[in-house]
């Protein structure tokens, strides 16, 4: 260890009076300035002490590059952690990446609302108290053709609530090829119990007959549920109870059905291509009770649980503690408000809701932007230090819906002789704007089926810093 060197290390108020640092303070708050001042000089005297650098020379250049890494921490402190990416993984409801994009409709109303008060809960015709729930009722029920509905945090919350009302300390029964669990820690048989109701699993998994259903009721039966199995699908020697025959068991023994169809689908995709989901209004049609799905998934709306159907059991919930707990905000009602306003016209709801835009995008299409932005990465990149070209990829639906659907897509393919393409894909998630792509076989897809037209520029932005730095690893 050079003791020397201790005493040569920069004061904390000597830093933050430099032209360099003192500019940022106009910007950033001097709380944050200063914790990474301090943290950078405690780097400089660790490296010290323990014998990182000894020479008056290794000092120095260390020293030189100070300035530049405290504003480059500064920078990364002071961003919002929570920050915009651009999805080039082609999976379309991307639960890790936020799920469905808002329309521009619906991200100017959200503006405009957070900055006023609003008629939140305030009936403008009497002058005075009102529901939050009641702004959405007319266009869900308009809909879905549904007689009541209310709206709470997420699909979850929703099924949660919807057992806690019509079945806490009784029975529902529930097929064992049903059970599922969507991701993270929801599980159907973790939140029944925490609802309160009993669960009565019947039949196996592969198969579950009317009989099971109808064996299973008895006195303390108070719903049999139906559980849209999303993420997974059970192919080969099976057999499940038809939406149509559980409405009938249901009627016969007087008990509601409820139905968790997962993905909120309210138009046919079959006639884009995709394949077959059930919709909410197909299963309110068919006399299930109480249906309950997600805002954000290929509704394409916000983080929400809508739950549609009988009057007399949506009252109820109403009335329950929990819906409290699990209640929307303001934002989450207007931009689901806003979002299925489209669906009035099935024509709009495809050019306007993102999510639905994207999945139906022609690949032709797709094409044309894949074929210009590898010219354009070409271009970019003078020193050839990656290798790009095209490829014909697969889209996937994502969050849970559809699990077998393979959306024929187009993607910039690119290579490397010169770095891993995990290096690649790591620096390309720490760009200004990161950008998450997808590695198959040791190449990088970018899909641009999820990318927006003015995300292609942020795209070369973040390649353009990414060659930068591959250029100075390898010199
Ligand atoms: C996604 C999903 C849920 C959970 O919905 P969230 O809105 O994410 O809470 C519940 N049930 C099914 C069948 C689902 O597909």
């Amino acid at each position: 260890m050079n003791r020397k060197l201790f005493s040569m290390l920069p004061k904390v108020d000597d830093i933050l009076g430099t032209q360099e640092v003192s500019s940022i303070l106009d910007t950033v708050s001097r709380v944050i300035v200063l914790e990474a001042v301090r943290e950078e000089i405690e780097a400089m005297r660790k490296a010290i002490a323990e014998g990182v650098i000894t020479s008056e020379q290794e000092f120095k250049d260390l020293l030189s590059g100070l300035y530049g890494r405290i504003i480059y921490k500064v920078r990364d402190k002071n961003d919002n952690k929570l920050k915009s990416v651009i999805n080039c993984t082609g999976t379309v409801v991307h639960t890790n990446l936020g799920r469905s994009l808002l329309s521009n409709e619906a991200a100017e109303k959200l503006s405009e609302l957070s900055r006023s008060y609003s008629n939140l809960e305030y009936d403008l015709f009497y002058g005075k108290r009102g529901s939050r729930y009641s702004h959405i009722e007319y266009i869900i029920r308009k809909i879905t053709g549904a007689e009541a509905t209310i709206v709470v945090n997420n699909n979850a919350a929703a099924v949660m609530l919807v057992l806690s009302t019509m079945a806490k300390e009784k029975e529902v029964v529930v097929s064992r090829g049903e059970l599922v669990e969507i991701g993270g820690s929801f599980r159907i048989p973790d939140v029944m119990e925490q609802s309160g109701a009993k669960l009565v699993d019947v039949g196996t998994t592969n198969k579950t007959h009317a009989r099971d259903y109808e064996n299973a009721i008895g006195e303390d039966t108070a719903a049999l549920l139906k559980v849209h199995t999303s993420n997974y699908r059970i192919v080969g020697f099976t057999e499940s109870v038809s939406l149509d025959d559980m409405v009938s068991i249901g009627k016969k023994n007087e008990i509601p059905v409820i139905e968790d169809i997962g993905s909120g689908v309210l138009i046919d995709l079959t006639k884009y291509g995709l394949s077959y989901e059930p919709t909410v209004q197909e299963s309110l049609k068919k006399g299930v009770d109480i249906v309950t799905f997600s805002g954000d998934k290929l509704l394409g709306g916000p983080q929400a649980g809508i739950i549609v159907g009988k009057k007399e059991y949506i009252d109820k919930m109403k009335k329950n503690p929990l819906t409290r707990a699990f209640r929307v905000d303001k934002f989450t009602i207007t931009a689901l408000e806003t979002t299925l306003k489209y669906y009035l016209d099935e024509e709009e709801a495809i050019k306007n809701i993102p999510t639905l835009r994207m999945l139906t995008k022609a690949v032709d299409q797709i094409k044309v932007d894949v074929e210009s932005l590898k010219c354009e990465l070409e271009a970019i990149d003078e020193n050839k230090l990656l290798q790009y070209s095209t490829a014909n990829v697969y889209s996937q639906v994502g969050g849970g819906a559809m699990p077998l659907e393979r959306i024929p897509s187009y993607a910039v393919e690119i290579t490397s002789k010169n770095i891993s393409i995990n290096n690649l894909e790591n620096m390309l998630r720490k760009v200004e704007v990161p950008i998450i792509s997808r590695i198959y076989n040791d190449k990088m897809y970018l899909d641009l089926r999820t990318v927006k037209s003015n995300d292609i520029d942020k795209i070369k932005q973040g390649f353009i810093q990414v060659l930068k730095q591959i250029e100075g690893e390898l010199s």
